[in-house]
């Protein structure tokens, strides 16, 4: 009876271990299955100009979702959007920016007289991309960081008086997230563009100057008449020039003393904006799904996470092609490698594509609001821009050690990319899907590529700057991570 128990003991060994070699084996083949041919070729697709930089809002940005979800429905994924469509909708109000936009400087001269300087669109100057139109002409008046802060008794309009001028204004705070949260939260919703855009309108400018890149960047608020431009060092140095202020020491002694240091500089600026405002636009997340096997396990969901959107025209198109069409593509290859090598899942696989990333990260709060699965049976595998760089980062791996230790061995095993996990304390104005959805208490990693300068919200990051190597390596590994992930016998969260 013991020697028969122990045969079949053996046996049954033998049987499990056997089957388990087979998944792994179509595993690994459905792996190698991922070609970085296909991901470049949808980066491609993506970047097309038909798809006019996917401003979400726009027809075109629906257009690729339209066709994104068509290639979900290929790759055999159910539709998980509203109504059993494809699309989970939100409002998102939007503006569009086109060419014959331009900024120059007038400077008075000494023995009388002005002349006028004409910046260079991209390397000195970026149209604000929520702008409104029209041409404005006005003193500049330096207003640091454009906060006004009772609480913190802290105004950088105090004493100065900018109707009908334009303020030149930082970005951030004073107090930088790195000073702790401690520190830092007080000034936290004095950071945000939309603060400084509102707050400078609301003391009577007509126009702003932002010391901010010069990138484009759709999240901000819209105000009519308000006309607003991104502007870089040169155009900063030259408002500072004769003022008998210095630029760099100002703003340290502002942010030393957490005082304001606000001055007219006497020299006027023109601002001509070309753009449209569309306040009642409509934008979707693209959401797919492959239901887990197991009746228990099924419940619980790992989420593939990458916006399809970027910044639209601003004013040449911004094709967007490492953020985030990279990231699209690597997701459809995962989904496309599980589904159609019918890998086993028990836990389920989501994959949702957001909308409005771009436009303070509207899609990913929808879902929040709205989850197909309960939030608390989620973890999220969120991308961000990786298809440029050497090596893999992911961020708060170290906030999340079991979703993290999953990556590494898969990394160890079979991958072999340079990769690097971090703490993410998410303080500061999120800049990442996946930073809502930590906020929403469902632990997250966000994947990107780095270690190559990207061009980042301009012009240049387009087709030429893609790796598809660098692209390969994160789908595979997040391919047999997902898999991992969805049979742990082990709970993942
Ligand atoms: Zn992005």
């Amino acid at each position: 009876m013991k020697k028969t128990f122990i045969i079949l003991s053996v046996f049954i060994s033998i049987v499990t271990a056997t089957g388990q070699d087979t998944n792994d084996k179509i595993v690994l083949q459905a792996m190698h299955s991922i070609s970085s041919q296909e991901l470049m070729d949808n980066v491609k697709i993506m970047c097309d100009e038909k798809y006019a930089g996917r401003l979400t809002g726009t027809k075109e940005y629906q257009d690729c979702a339209e066709w994104l979800a068509g290639e979900f429905s290929n790759f055999g994924l159910s539709p998980a959007g509203d109504n059993g469509s494809w699309f989970q909708w939100f409002n998102v109000p939007y503006t569009l920016v086109f060419p014959n936009c331009g900024v120059s400087l007038h400077i008075p001269l000494k023995k009388g007289g002005v002349i006028s300087k004409q910046y260079r669109y991209i390397t000195e100057f970026v149209p604000g991309s929520t702008s409104g139109n029209g041409e404005v002409t006005g003193e500049v008046v330096y207003a640091g960081y454009g906060i006004t802060a009772p609480e913190l008794n802290y105004d950088d309009y105090a004493g100065i008086d900018v109707r009908g001028k334009i303020v030149l204004i930082e970005r951030e705070s004073p107090v930088s997230p790195g000073a702790g949260a401690e520190k830092f939260n007080p000034w936290y919703k004095y950071s945000f563009h939309q603060h400084k855009l509102e707050n400078a309108s609301k003391h009577g400018a007509v126009g702003m100057l932002y010391n901010y890149g010069p990138i484009a960047n759709p999240n901000n608020s819209y105000i009519e008449n308000f006309i607003y431009v991104h502007v870089g060092d040169s155009v900063v140095k030259d408002v500072f020039t004769g003022t008998g202020f210095s630029y760099r020491d100002n703003l340290e002694k502002i942010n030393k003393t957490l005082k304001p240091s606000s001055f007219n500089t006497g020299k006027n600026v023109t601002i001509k904006m070309s753009t449209r405002h569309f306040p009642d636009g409509k934008g979707s997340n693209i959401i797919g799904l492959l239901k887990g096997s197991d009746p228990e396990l099924s419940k619980e969901v790992i989420i593939i996470g990458a916006h399809l959107d970027h910044l639209g025209n601003c004013y040449e198109m911004m094709p967007g092609a490492n953020d985030n069409a990279s990231a699209v593509a690597v997701m459809m290859g995962i989904a496309k490698a599980i589904s159609q090598n019918h890998i086993q899942l028990k836990r389920s696989v989501m994959f949702i594509s957001f909308g409005s990333e771009e436009q303070a990260l509207l899609g990913s709060k929808k879902y929040i609001e709205n989850p197909v699965f309960p939030l608390k049976n989620s973890v999220l595998l969120n991308m961000d821009g990786v298809g440029a760089g050497k090596s893999i980062s992911i961020t708060a791996g170290e906030n999340y050690p079991t979703l993290w230790s999953i990556v590494r061995n898969e990394n160890d095993a079979y991958i072999h990319a340079t990769i690097k996990a971090n703490y993410f304390p998410n303080l500061g104005r999120p800049r990442l899907d996946a930073s809502i959805f930590m906020s929403a208490g469902v632990p997250s990693l966000n994947f990107a590529t780095y270690g190559t300068p990207t061009p980042y919200h301009l012009p240049g990051d387009n087709i030429k700057i893609i790796d598809p190597e660098i692209m390969e390596d994160v789908c595979r590994l997040l391919f047999l991570t997902t898999v991992k992930m969805a049979n742990s016998p082990a709970p993942i969260r």
